[in-house]
């Protein structure tokens, strides 16, 4: 062999010990001889030995039995058996017990030395395999940390890194994370922020107590005003065994942008009405000043509807434009089957005119929600019109509230003609008309007006139709809990 191997010999004396040592000895190994058990443990924990070779009994004990709890502490030892006869149960308990191999006498310095060597290889190879694998491993793990480490590291550049700012909480409402650009919005000195409550933090603004506010809603969407008149889009997501996560996008040259917009918007018509008021006035009067032929009859006719209808859309812009531009503060409990009732008395003569079965259904002991009045008003108004303008005469109109789970929803369905797939998820936004109205007057402001105001009060608002088979609208708001409901 070409590296010098310790055996350990742990043999009771006989003259077969001595061939071993000097076959051994020959062969290029060192040997280590001992005599008793306690030596045996000795040698064994201190010098490492390639390879024990123990008697069919040393020390008046088994070597079977003490072979086997050797291997218990010192598992890839190769450990050949002497025993004085070939038998097969002495074979197969050695096997059994995890030996390596049996010699049996007589024997021959080759037999000895050929085994030895055997059993060498072997533990070598499966040492070299174990080493192998023990390398892959570690290797594998220590890319993998890298890798997550890298990433990890990535994904904070990136965090940090966004123009938006972004906020990670803890289902406790702890901060987990604050991107520099969020630490900036709230004008934020510290970096470290990490493990503070959300409200301690941001005490001075209204982004805990928005977070607060009950919703059924996974991802929710705020309008953050800061005191300085920056104002802010925060989306609240939550995130799975992380807790929560909010971005904030600042809108305030949006906002900015809208407000100019409305304001034209708002004195153009404004300044449309008093003329108006004026060409109506003068067409109303010229049938007063003399006679007229049927042709001048209907032109005089035709005038004023257009004046009516132009006057109409001045109004809803006027409207329109002072629902945006002001904060509407005034709250009130507010009976929704009231109104409703209130609002079908006003297109009573419409529905007469139309010959409309009208269907109302209210449940009964309904919560009021917390709003102004006026505004559910209007709300209505605009839904209960559209139903009645798009059905055809004779159509029929079904209206229903009703109450669930601490929400009110109002339902309006009607015959009319349906709104086609591609126009639905644009009838909210203003002057948007869709390409069923046919000759049906209106401004496209309505339901813009029907959003906004859901939208204010934390409510929804959306529609289910297909062509041909008309239309349901639905509005629902949170509904005010009262100690008696
Ligand atoms: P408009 O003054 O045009 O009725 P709205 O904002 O109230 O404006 O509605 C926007 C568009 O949605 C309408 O132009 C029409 O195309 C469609 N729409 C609204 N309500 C109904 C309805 N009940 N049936 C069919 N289409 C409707």
């Amino acid at each position: 062999m070409a590296n010098r191997e310790l055996i350990l010999l742990a043999l009771d004396q006989s003259p077969t010990l001595s061939l071993m040592e000097r076959a051994l000895r020959a062969a290029g190994h060192d040997v280590t001889i001992v005599r008793h058990q306690a030596a045996l443990e000795n040698v064994l924990a201190e010098s490492s030995p390639s390879l024990l070779l123990l008697g069919e009994t040393f020390d008046a004990t088994d070597g079977i039995e003490l072979g086997r709890r050797q291997l218990e502490r010192f598992p890839t030892l190769p450990i050949l058996l002497f025993a004085e006869k070939e038998t097969l149960p002495t074979i197969r308990s050695a096997l059994k017990a995890g030996l390596s191999g049996v010699l049996t006498a007589p024997l021959k310095t080759d037999d000895i030395v050929q085994a030895v060597d055997r059993a060498l290889k072997r533990a070598s190879n499966l040492g070299d395999w174990l080493r192998r694998e023990v390398r892959r491993t570690t290797a594998s793990l220590e890319s993998r940390t890298q890798i997550s480490e890298s990433e990890r590291g990535r994904l904070e550049t990136i965090i940090a890194g966004i123009e938006d700012g972004v906020i990670v909480l803890d289902p406790a409402e702890n901060l987990g994370l604050m991107n520099r650009a969020a630490r900036e919005i709230f004008g934020l000195q510290e970096t470290d922020v990490a493990g503070r409550a959300l409200e301690v933090v941001l005490a001075q603004t209204d982004l805990p107590a928005l977070l607060a506010s009950p919703s059924n809603r996974a991802t929710r969407l705020f309008e953050l005003n800061l005191e300085d008149g920056r104002v802010f889009k925060a989306q609240h997501t939550p995130i799975p065994q992380i807790g929560s996560a909010v971005t904030l996008h600042d809108i305030t040259e949006i906002k900015r942008l809208e407000k100019a917009k409305g304001d034209f918007v708002h004195t153009v018509a404004h300044d449309l009405r008093s003329p108006l008021t004026a060409v109506l006035g003068y067409a109303e009067l010229v049938e007063h000043a003399g006679s007229l032929n049927d042709n001048q009859h209907d032109f005089v006719n035709r005038i004023q509807t257009s004046v009516k209808s132009i006057t109409g859309l001045v109004n809803e812009l006027l409207e329109f434009g002072r629902l945006e531009s002001t904060t509407d503060t005034r709250r009130e409990n507010v009976q929704l089957e009231s109104v409703l009732k209130d609002s079908v008395a006003l297109f009573e003569p419409l529905i007469l005119q139309k010959k409309l079965q009208m269907q109302l259904e209210t449940g009964t002991g309904l919560p009021p929600v917390r709003a102004n009045p006026v505004r559910m008003r209007q709300l209505m108004d605009n839904l209960v019109s559209n139903a009645i303008k798009y059905s055809p005469d004779g159509g029929e109109v079904q209206l229903s509230l009703r109450c669930d789970n601490h929400q009110l929803i109002f339902q309006v369905k009607d015959s009319g003609p349906g709104i086609p797939q591609e126009d639905q998820a644009h009838i909210f936004e203003r002057f948007y008309r869709a390409r069923n109205v046919d000759g049906t007057q209106g401004s496209g402001l309505g339901l813009t007006i029907v959003k906004s105001i859901a939208d204010s009060y934390n409510g929804r608002v959306w529609v289910e139709s297909a062509e041909g088979l008309g239309s349901t609208f639905f509005v629902v708001l949170p509904a005010q809990e009262t100690s008696s409901a």
